[in-house]
Protein backbone atom coordinates (compact mmCIF):
# COMPACT_ATOMS: atom_id res chain seq x y z
CA UNK A 1 0.00 0.00 0.00
CA UNK A 2 1.33 3.39 -0.78
CA UNK A 3 1.33 6.27 1.50
CA UNK A 4 -2.37 6.68 3.05
CA UNK A 5 -4.40 10.02 2.35
CA UNK A 6 -5.59 12.17 4.99
CA UNK A 7 -9.19 10.52 3.70
CA UNK A 8 -7.53 6.69 4.37
CA UNK A 9 -6.32 7.80 7.30
CA UNK A 10 -9.12 8.80 9.03
CA UNK A 11 -11.01 5.41 7.40
CA UNK A 12 -8.06 3.30 9.04
CA UNK A 13 -9.04 4.57 12.56
CA UNK A 14 -12.77 4.08 11.63
CA UNK A 15 -11.44 0.15 11.33
CA UNK A 16 -10.19 0.13 14.87
CA UNK A 17 -11.93 -0.91 17.82
CA UNK A 18 -10.19 1.01 20.87
CA UNK A 19 -12.06 0.93 24.35
CA UNK A 20 -12.02 4.78 25.17
CA UNK A 21 -13.34 6.63 27.91
CA UNK A 22 -14.17 10.78 28.55
CA UNK A 23 -15.45 11.89 31.54
CA UNK A 24 -16.68 8.49 32.85
CA UNK A 25 -18.13 7.26 29.76
CA UNK A 26 -16.90 5.05 27.05
CA UNK A 27 -16.90 6.64 23.62
CA UNK A 28 -18.61 4.73 20.53
CA UNK A 29 -17.63 6.77 17.80
CA UNK A 30 -13.79 7.93 18.62
CA UNK A 31 -12.96 9.96 15.31
CA UNK A 32 -16.38 11.82 15.34
CA UNK A 33 -15.92 12.89 19.07
CA UNK A 34 -16.04 16.56 18.91
CA UNK A 35 -13.39 17.10 21.60
CA UNK A 36 -11.29 14.57 20.21
CA UNK A 37 -11.54 14.84 16.46
CA UNK A 38 -9.48 17.88 16.36
CA UNK A 39 -6.84 15.80 17.38
CA UNK A 40 -7.63 13.18 14.48
CA UNK A 41 -7.74 16.70 12.24
CA UNK A 42 -4.13 17.30 13.59
CA UNK A 43 -2.34 13.83 12.94
CA UNK A 44 -4.35 13.66 9.14
CA UNK A 45 -1.91 16.87 8.06
CA UNK A 46 0.87 14.75 8.62
CA UNK A 47 -0.64 12.34 5.72
CA UNK A 48 -2.39 15.52 3.80
CA UNK A 49 1.05 17.29 3.16
CA UNK A 50 3.31 14.17 2.15
CA UNK A 51 1.03 14.42 -1.17
CA UNK A 52 1.53 17.93 -1.55
CA UNK A 53 4.31 18.26 -4.35
CA UNK A 54 5.69 21.36 -2.38
CA UNK A 55 5.84 19.74 0.68
CA UNK A 56 7.20 16.27 -0.53
CA UNK A 57 10.80 16.83 -0.19
CA UNK A 58 10.31 17.51 3.68
CA UNK A 59 7.98 14.63 4.65
CA UNK A 60 8.48 12.08 2.59
CA UNK A 61 11.82 9.50 2.47
CA UNK A 62 13.10 7.04 0.46
CA UNK A 63 13.22 3.21 2.81
CA UNK A 64 16.15 1.93 3.43
CA UNK A 65 14.60 -1.64 3.57
CA UNK A 66 13.29 -1.26 0.25
CA UNK A 67 13.54 1.72 -1.24
CA UNK A 68 10.17 2.87 -1.30
CA UNK A 69 8.84 6.62 -0.90
CA UNK A 70 7.62 6.52 2.67
CA UNK A 71 6.62 9.13 4.80
CA UNK A 72 9.04 10.82 6.70
CA UNK A 73 7.10 10.35 10.26
CA UNK A 74 8.18 5.77 9.64
CA UNK A 75 11.44 6.60 8.09
CA UNK A 76 14.89 5.56 9.81
CA UNK A 77 17.36 8.37 9.27
CA UNK A 78 19.89 7.75 7.03
CA UNK A 79 22.20 10.64 6.98
CA UNK A 80 22.17 14.44 8.45
CA UNK A 81 20.14 15.88 6.01
CA UNK A 82 17.32 13.17 7.33
CA UNK A 83 17.81 14.53 10.87
CA UNK A 84 17.70 18.61 9.13
CA UNK A 85 14.34 17.82 7.27
CA UNK A 86 12.83 16.22 10.30
CA UNK A 87 13.45 19.68 12.24
CA UNK A 88 12.56 21.65 9.62
CA UNK A 89 9.13 19.02 8.95
CA UNK A 90 8.12 19.83 12.96
CA UNK A 91 8.11 23.20 12.00
CA UNK A 92 6.04 23.17 9.23
CA UNK A 93 3.60 21.13 10.74
CA UNK A 94 3.35 23.07 13.90
CA UNK A 95 2.85 26.01 12.05
CA UNK A 96 0.10 24.48 9.69
CA UNK A 97 -1.94 23.03 12.83
CA UNK A 98 -0.94 25.56 15.45
CA UNK A 99 -0.91 22.44 17.96
CA UNK A 100 1.18 19.24 18.93
CA UNK A 101 0.50 16.90 15.77
CA UNK A 102 1.75 13.68 18.01
CA UNK A 103 3.16 11.58 15.39
CA UNK A 104 6.54 12.30 16.42
CA UNK A 105 6.84 10.11 19.52
CA UNK A 106 6.59 7.11 16.88
CA UNK A 107 9.30 8.31 14.77
CA UNK A 108 11.56 8.85 17.30
CA UNK A 109 10.63 5.30 19.19
CA UNK A 110 11.54 3.34 15.82
CA UNK A 111 14.66 5.37 15.37
CA UNK A 112 16.19 4.69 18.92
CA UNK A 113 14.70 1.48 18.46
CA UNK A 114 16.57 0.61 15.31
CA UNK A 115 19.70 1.81 17.20
CA UNK A 116 19.09 -0.22 20.47
CA UNK A 117 17.65 -3.24 19.04
CA UNK A 118 21.30 -3.39 16.97
CA UNK A 119 23.56 -3.10 20.52
CA UNK A 120 21.80 -5.47 22.33
CA UNK A 121 21.92 -8.19 19.23
CA UNK A 122 25.60 -7.32 19.42
CA UNK A 123 26.24 -8.22 23.21
CA UNK A 124 24.02 -10.98 23.41
CA UNK A 125 23.68 -12.71 20.06
CA UNK A 126 19.95 -11.73 20.37
CA UNK A 127 17.64 -11.42 17.38
CA UNK A 128 15.91 -8.15 18.36
CA UNK A 129 17.05 -6.04 15.06
CA UNK A 130 15.55 -8.62 12.81
CA UNK A 131 12.21 -8.43 14.50
CA UNK A 132 12.03 -4.78 14.43
CA UNK A 133 12.87 -4.28 11.00
CA UNK A 134 10.36 -6.34 9.94
CA UNK A 135 8.22 -4.64 11.63
CA UNK A 136 9.23 -1.56 10.21
CA UNK A 137 8.56 -2.89 6.81
CA UNK A 138 4.90 -3.32 8.24
CA UNK A 139 4.79 0.24 10.10
CA UNK A 140 6.13 1.94 6.62
CA UNK A 141 3.89 -0.39 3.87
CA UNK A 142 1.01 0.61 5.65
CA UNK A 143 2.34 4.07 6.53
CA UNK A 144 0.89 3.76 10.42
CA UNK A 145 0.88 6.31 12.80
CA UNK A 146 2.43 4.91 16.34
CA UNK A 147 2.16 6.05 20.14
CA UNK A 148 5.75 6.32 21.82
CA UNK A 149 4.53 4.83 24.79
CA UNK A 150 7.46 5.54 27.72
CA UNK A 151 6.38 7.47 31.09
CA UNK A 152 5.10 4.90 33.77
CA UNK A 153 2.45 6.68 36.11
CA UNK A 154 5.93 5.82 38.42
CA UNK A 155 4.43 5.41 41.85
CA UNK A 156 7.03 6.72 44.86
CA UNK A 157 9.62 8.76 42.96
CA UNK A 158 12.18 7.91 46.05
CA UNK A 159 11.81 3.79 45.15
CA UNK A 160 13.12 1.60 41.69
CA UNK A 161 10.12 -0.35 40.62
CA UNK A 162 10.74 -3.49 42.33
CA UNK A 163 10.07 -2.20 45.29
CA UNK A 164 6.95 0.07 44.79
CA UNK A 165 4.26 -1.28 46.88
CA UNK A 166 2.42 -1.49 43.54
CA UNK A 167 4.72 -3.33 41.01
CA UNK A 168 2.12 -2.64 38.39
CA UNK A 169 3.50 1.32 38.58
CA UNK A 170 5.80 0.46 35.76
CA UNK A 171 5.20 -1.56 33.03
CA UNK A 172 6.24 -5.07 33.71
CA UNK A 173 6.28 -8.81 32.31
CA UNK A 174 3.97 -11.03 34.36
CA UNK A 175 4.01 -14.12 32.50
CA UNK A 176 6.18 -15.88 30.08
CA UNK A 177 4.64 -18.12 27.23
CA UNK A 178 6.37 -20.03 24.51
CA UNK A 179 4.55 -18.01 21.89
CA UNK A 180 4.93 -14.58 23.70
CA UNK A 181 4.60 -12.41 27.00
CA UNK A 182 2.08 -11.04 29.15
CA UNK A 183 2.20 -7.31 30.38
CA UNK A 184 0.67 -5.28 33.15
CA UNK A 185 1.20 -1.24 33.95
CA UNK A 186 -0.07 1.92 32.33
CA UNK A 187 1.40 4.73 30.49
CA UNK A 188 0.30 8.40 31.26
CA UNK A 189 0.25 11.34 29.01
CA UNK A 190 0.47 9.62 25.71
CA UNK A 191 0.10 11.78 23.31
CA UNK A 192 -2.19 10.78 20.22
CA UNK A 193 -2.68 8.00 21.70
CA UNK A 194 -6.07 7.24 20.43
CA UNK A 195 -5.10 8.47 16.98
CA UNK A 196 -2.58 5.62 16.85
CA UNK A 197 -2.85 2.44 14.91
CA UNK A 198 0.51 1.06 17.24
CA UNK A 199 1.39 1.46 20.62
CA UNK A 200 5.30 0.43 21.56
CA UNK A 201 6.20 0.77 24.85
CA UNK A 202 9.76 1.08 26.21
CA UNK A 203 10.89 1.46 29.64
CA UNK A 204 10.78 4.62 31.29
CA UNK A 205 14.11 4.60 33.30
CA UNK A 206 17.52 3.40 33.86
CA UNK A 207 17.08 -0.13 35.22
CA UNK A 208 18.84 -2.69 37.37
CA UNK A 209 19.15 -6.13 38.00
CA UNK A 210 16.28 -6.51 40.35
CA UNK A 211 14.03 -4.71 37.71
CA UNK A 212 14.52 -7.16 34.86
CA UNK A 213 10.90 -7.45 34.67
CA UNK A 214 10.45 -4.26 34.24
CA UNK A 215 13.29 -3.85 31.44
CA UNK A 216 10.54 -4.59 28.48
CA UNK A 217 10.18 -2.94 24.77
CA UNK A 218 7.08 -4.24 23.02
CA UNK A 219 4.45 -3.34 20.47
CA UNK A 220 0.88 -3.50 20.18
CA UNK A 221 -1.73 -3.11 17.89
CA UNK A 222 -3.66 -0.37 19.72
CA UNK A 223 -7.15 -2.04 19.59
CA UNK A 224 -5.27 -5.01 21.25
CA UNK A 225 -7.46 -6.88 24.43
CA UNK A 226 -6.78 -5.75 27.39
CA UNK A 227 -5.68 -1.81 26.26
CA UNK A 228 -8.24 0.90 28.12
CA UNK A 229 -7.83 4.16 26.92
CA UNK A 230 -8.53 7.22 29.19
CA UNK A 231 -8.67 10.76 27.70
CA UNK A 232 -7.07 13.41 29.60
CA UNK A 233 -8.77 16.70 30.18
CA UNK A 234 -7.84 20.22 28.76
CA UNK A 235 -8.48 23.87 29.95
CA UNK A 236 -11.44 24.37 27.79
CA UNK A 237 -12.13 21.71 26.62
CA UNK A 238 -15.75 21.72 26.75
CA UNK A 239 -15.86 24.66 24.27
CA UNK A 240 -15.27 21.90 21.32
CA UNK A 241 -19.09 21.01 21.95
CA UNK A 242 -20.23 24.56 21.01
CA UNK A 243 -20.23 24.04 17.60
CA UNK A 244 -17.94 23.20 15.16
CA UNK A 245 -16.88 26.69 13.94
CA UNK A 246 -17.74 28.30 17.07
CA UNK A 247 -15.42 31.37 17.48
CA UNK A 248 -14.45 30.56 21.48
CA UNK A 249 -12.83 27.36 20.19
CA UNK A 250 -9.80 29.98 19.14
CA UNK A 251 -8.15 26.97 16.97
CA UNK A 252 -11.01 25.85 14.62
CA UNK A 253 -9.85 22.51 13.21
CA UNK A 254 -6.86 21.40 15.10
CA UNK A 255 -5.49 20.62 18.63
CA UNK A 256 -3.80 17.59 20.41
CA UNK A 257 -4.52 15.24 22.97
CA UNK A 258 -3.02 12.80 26.25
CA UNK A 259 -4.51 9.81 27.74
CA UNK A 260 -3.21 7.27 30.67
CA UNK A 261 -2.89 4.10 28.38
CA UNK A 262 -3.59 0.82 30.54
CA UNK A 263 -2.55 -2.23 29.52
CA UNK A 264 -4.36 -4.59 31.68
CA UNK A 265 -2.32 -8.57 31.18
CA UNK A 266 -1.97 -7.75 27.62
CA UNK A 267 -0.62 -10.44 25.01
CA UNK A 268 2.51 -9.65 23.13
CA UNK A 269 3.40 -12.17 20.85
CA UNK A 270 7.80 -12.39 20.18
CA UNK A 271 8.10 -11.55 16.96
CA UNK A 272 6.73 -7.69 18.67
CA UNK A 273 8.97 -7.86 21.78
CA UNK A 274 12.49 -5.57 21.37
CA UNK A 275 13.70 -6.04 24.62
CA UNK A 276 13.08 -8.69 27.26
CA UNK A 277 15.00 -8.30 30.62
CA UNK A 278 17.93 -6.60 29.01
CA UNK A 279 18.03 -4.25 31.97
CA UNK A 280 21.59 -2.88 30.97
CA UNK A 281 19.95 -1.45 27.77
CA UNK A 282 16.94 0.54 29.39
CA UNK A 283 18.82 3.32 30.09
CA UNK A 284 20.56 3.45 26.67
CA UNK A 285 16.83 3.19 25.06
CA UNK A 286 15.27 6.32 27.35
CA UNK A 287 18.26 8.24 26.50
CA UNK A 288 18.15 7.84 22.91
CA UNK A 289 14.33 8.30 22.21
CA UNK A 290 14.50 11.63 24.57
CA UNK A 291 17.31 12.97 22.42
CA UNK A 292 15.42 12.65 19.02
CA UNK A 293 12.00 13.86 20.87
CA UNK A 294 14.01 16.67 22.64
CA UNK A 295 15.11 17.43 18.81
CA UNK A 296 11.34 17.08 17.97
CA UNK A 297 10.30 19.98 19.57
CA UNK A 298 10.94 21.80 16.07
CA UNK A 299 7.47 21.95 16.60
CA UNK A 300 7.30 24.63 19.06
CA UNK A 301 8.73 26.67 16.60
CA UNK A 302 6.19 26.35 14.29
CA UNK A 303 3.26 27.05 16.41
CA UNK A 304 5.78 30.22 17.29
CA UNK A 305 5.07 31.44 13.98
CA UNK A 306 1.05 30.51 14.47
CA UNK A 307 1.59 32.90 17.71
CA UNK A 308 3.97 36.12 16.18
CA UNK A 309 1.49 36.45 13.79
CA UNK A 310 -1.74 36.09 15.98
CA UNK A 311 0.13 38.69 17.61
CA UNK A 312 0.81 41.01 14.82
CA UNK A 313 -2.78 40.97 13.97
CA UNK A 314 -4.68 41.48 17.32
CA UNK A 315 -1.84 44.38 17.36
CA UNK A 316 -2.78 45.64 13.79
CA UNK A 317 -6.63 45.34 14.45
CA UNK A 318 -5.89 47.52 17.84
CA UNK A 319 -3.92 50.27 15.73
CA UNK A 320 -0.83 50.01 17.39
CA UNK A 321 1.08 48.09 15.35
CA UNK A 322 3.14 51.47 14.81
CA UNK A 323 3.93 51.74 18.54
CA UNK A 324 7.66 51.24 19.36
CA UNK A 325 7.55 49.00 22.35
CA UNK A 326 4.83 46.84 20.34
CA UNK A 327 7.50 46.56 17.69
CA UNK A 328 10.19 45.81 19.78
CA UNK A 329 8.16 43.19 21.73
CA UNK A 330 7.43 41.24 18.43
CA UNK A 331 10.98 41.04 17.22
CA UNK A 332 11.39 39.64 20.72
CA UNK A 333 9.19 36.65 20.03
CA UNK A 334 11.06 36.39 16.53
CA UNK A 335 14.48 36.06 17.99
CA UNK A 336 13.14 33.53 20.94
CA UNK A 337 11.62 31.91 18.15
CA UNK A 338 14.52 31.35 15.74
CA UNK A 339 16.43 30.73 18.68
CA UNK A 340 14.59 27.94 18.98
CA UNK A 341 15.29 26.65 15.57
CA UNK A 342 18.88 27.28 15.68
CA UNK A 343 18.51 24.28 18.65
CA UNK A 344 17.20 22.12 16.77
CA UNK A 345 18.61 22.87 13.21
CA UNK A 346 22.30 22.51 15.25
CA UNK A 347 21.48 19.23 16.96
CA UNK A 348 20.60 17.54 13.79
CA UNK A 349 23.35 19.10 11.46
CA UNK A 350 25.90 17.85 14.28
CA UNK A 351 24.30 14.00 14.22
CA UNK A 352 26.26 11.08 13.92
CA UNK A 353 26.36 7.89 12.08
CA UNK A 354 25.43 4.60 14.61
CA UNK A 355 27.04 1.37 14.56
CA UNK A 356 23.25 0.13 13.15
CA UNK A 357 23.45 2.81 10.40
CA UNK A 358 21.22 4.75 12.13
CA UNK A 359 21.72 8.65 12.22
CA UNK A 360 21.74 10.05 15.62
CA UNK A 361 20.99 13.70 16.66
CA UNK A 362 24.04 15.77 19.01
CA UNK A 363 22.53 14.77 22.29
CA UNK A 364 24.18 17.82 23.64
CA UNK A 365 23.03 20.38 21.27
CA UNK A 366 19.14 18.26 21.92
CA UNK A 367 18.86 18.58 24.95
CA UNK A 368 20.10 22.39 24.94
CA UNK A 369 17.42 22.68 22.50
CA UNK A 370 14.82 20.83 24.55
CA UNK A 371 16.17 23.16 27.91
CA UNK A 372 15.14 26.38 25.78
CA UNK A 373 11.73 25.33 24.88
CA UNK A 374 10.88 24.74 28.32
CA UNK A 375 11.58 28.60 28.79
CA UNK A 376 11.07 30.40 25.32
CA UNK A 377 7.59 29.65 24.64
CA UNK A 378 6.28 31.12 27.88
CA UNK A 379 8.31 34.12 27.59
CA UNK A 380 6.52 34.47 24.08
CA UNK A 381 3.58 33.15 25.62
CA UNK A 382 3.37 36.46 27.99
CA UNK A 383 4.60 38.86 25.41
CA UNK A 384 1.85 37.64 23.20
CA UNK A 385 -0.69 38.55 25.83
CA UNK A 386 0.89 41.53 26.81
CA UNK A 387 0.45 42.71 22.83
CA UNK A 388 -2.84 41.76 22.77
CA UNK A 389 -4.64 43.38 25.54
CA UNK A 390 -6.74 41.80 28.53
CA UNK A 391 -9.60 41.49 26.23
CA UNK A 392 -8.33 38.10 25.45
CA UNK A 393 -9.89 37.05 29.23
CA UNK A 394 -12.50 39.36 29.58
CA UNK A 395 -14.29 38.74 26.05
CA UNK A 396 -17.95 37.48 25.82
CA UNK A 397 -19.14 34.46 24.12
CA UNK A 398 -19.84 33.94 20.29
CA UNK A 399 -23.35 34.01 21.40
CA UNK A 400 -23.59 37.12 23.16
CA UNK A 401 -21.80 38.97 19.85
CA UNK A 402 -24.69 36.94 18.00
CA UNK A 403 -27.92 37.26 20.57
CA UNK A 404 -30.73 39.89 19.24
CA UNK A 405 -30.75 41.38 22.89
CA UNK A 406 -27.40 42.45 23.33
CA UNK A 407 -24.86 41.66 19.80
CA UNK A 408 -24.99 45.43 19.43
CA UNK A 409 -23.42 46.17 22.21
CA UNK A 410 -20.43 44.14 21.40
CA UNK A 411 -20.22 44.97 18.12
CA UNK A 412 -20.36 48.53 19.20
CA UNK A 413 -17.93 48.78 22.03
CA UNK A 414 -15.70 46.07 20.94
CA UNK A 415 -15.28 47.41 17.49
CA UNK A 416 -11.11 49.22 17.17
CA UNK A 417 -9.88 49.92 14.20
CA UNK A 418 -12.10 51.52 11.12
CA UNK A 419 -12.63 48.64 8.61
CA UNK A 420 -11.64 45.69 10.71
CA UNK A 421 -14.76 43.67 12.09
CA UNK A 422 -15.15 43.43 15.71
CA UNK A 423 -15.66 39.34 15.03
CA UNK A 424 -12.29 39.17 13.29
CA UNK A 425 -10.80 40.79 16.82
CA UNK A 426 -12.69 38.24 18.51
CA UNK A 427 -11.15 35.54 16.74
CA UNK A 428 -7.60 36.47 17.12
CA UNK A 429 -7.89 37.01 20.89
CA UNK A 430 -9.52 33.70 20.83
CA UNK A 431 -6.85 32.20 19.40
CA UNK A 432 -3.87 33.62 21.53
CA UNK A 433 -6.09 32.99 24.28
CA UNK A 434 -6.46 29.17 23.10
CA UNK A 435 -2.46 29.09 21.96
CA UNK A 436 -1.63 30.49 26.12
CA UNK A 437 -4.28 29.43 27.80
CA UNK A 438 -6.61 27.23 26.39
CA UNK A 439 -6.67 23.78 24.74
CA UNK A 440 -3.38 24.36 22.51
CA UNK A 441 -1.63 25.67 26.23
CA UNK A 442 -1.56 21.94 26.87
CA UNK A 443 0.71 21.32 24.18
CA UNK A 444 2.37 24.74 23.74
CA UNK A 445 3.43 25.18 27.10
CA UNK A 446 2.57 22.74 29.90
CA UNK A 447 4.13 20.09 27.23
CA UNK A 448 6.98 22.21 26.07
CA UNK A 449 7.76 22.33 30.07
CA UNK A 450 7.15 18.55 30.76
CA UNK A 451 6.83 16.15 27.47
CA UNK A 452 10.16 14.58 26.43
CA UNK A 453 11.44 14.82 30.18
CA UNK A 454 11.26 17.98 32.60
CA UNK A 455 13.67 20.43 32.90
CA UNK A 456 16.10 18.53 35.28
CA UNK A 457 16.08 15.69 32.97
CA UNK A 458 17.70 17.66 30.19
CA UNK A 459 20.36 19.86 32.88
CA UNK A 460 21.47 16.25 33.68
CA UNK A 461 22.44 15.08 30.42
CA UNK A 462 23.75 18.70 29.39
CA UNK A 463 26.20 18.45 32.58
CA UNK A 464 26.83 14.92 31.58
CA UNK A 465 28.09 15.65 28.57
CA UNK A 466 30.06 18.97 28.97
CA UNK A 467 33.61 18.63 29.97
CA UNK A 468 34.69 21.21 32.01
CA UNK A 469 38.34 20.39 32.52
CA UNK A 470 39.04 21.36 29.03
CA UNK A 471 37.39 24.42 29.02
CA UNK A 472 38.95 25.09 32.77
CA UNK A 473 42.66 24.73 30.72
CA UNK A 474 41.93 27.49 28.34
CA UNK A 475 41.50 30.21 30.86
CA UNK A 476 44.49 28.78 32.70
CA UNK A 477 46.44 28.78 29.68
CA UNK A 478 45.69 32.46 28.14
CA UNK A 479 46.67 34.00 31.83
CA UNK A 480 49.30 31.69 32.32
CA UNK A 481 48.38 29.46 35.05
CA UNK A 482 50.65 26.04 34.65
CA UNK A 483 48.97 23.25 37.39
FE1 LIG B 1 5.46 16.03 18.20
FE2 LIG B 1 5.73 18.35 19.36
FE3 LIG B 1 3.57 16.92 19.83
FE4 LIG B 1 5.87 16.09 20.86
S1 LIG B 1 4.80 18.00 21.33
S2 LIG B 1 4.40 14.84 19.74
S3 LIG B 1 7.29 16.76 19.28
S4 LIG B 1 4.16 17.81 17.88
FE1 LIG C 1 5.41 15.35 23.51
Amino acid sequence: MPMMTAEQYEKSLRKLNLKVYMFGEQIKNVVDDPIIRPSMNAVAKTYELAHKPEHEDLMTAKSHLNGAKVNRFTHIHQNIDDLVKKSKMGRLLGAHTGCCFQRCVGMDTLNALSMTTYDIDQKYGTDYYQRFEKYLEYVQANDLTCDGAMTDPKGDRSLPPHKQKDPDMFVHVVEELPDGIVVRGAKAHQTGAVNSHEIIVMPTISLREPDKDYAVSFALPSDAEGITYIMGRQSCDTRKLEGEKNIDRGNLYFGGHEALVVLDDVFVPWDRVFMFKEYDFSGQLVEQFASYHRQSYACKVGVGDVLIGAAVAAAEYNGVERASHIRDKIIEMNHLNETLYCGCIACASEGHKEPSGTYYVNTLLANVHKQNVTRFPYEMARLAQDVAGGLMVTLPSEKDLKSAEVGKWIEKYFKAREGVPTENRMRILRLIENLTLGTAAVGYLTESMHGAGSPQAQRIMISRQINLDQKKRLAQFLCGIEE
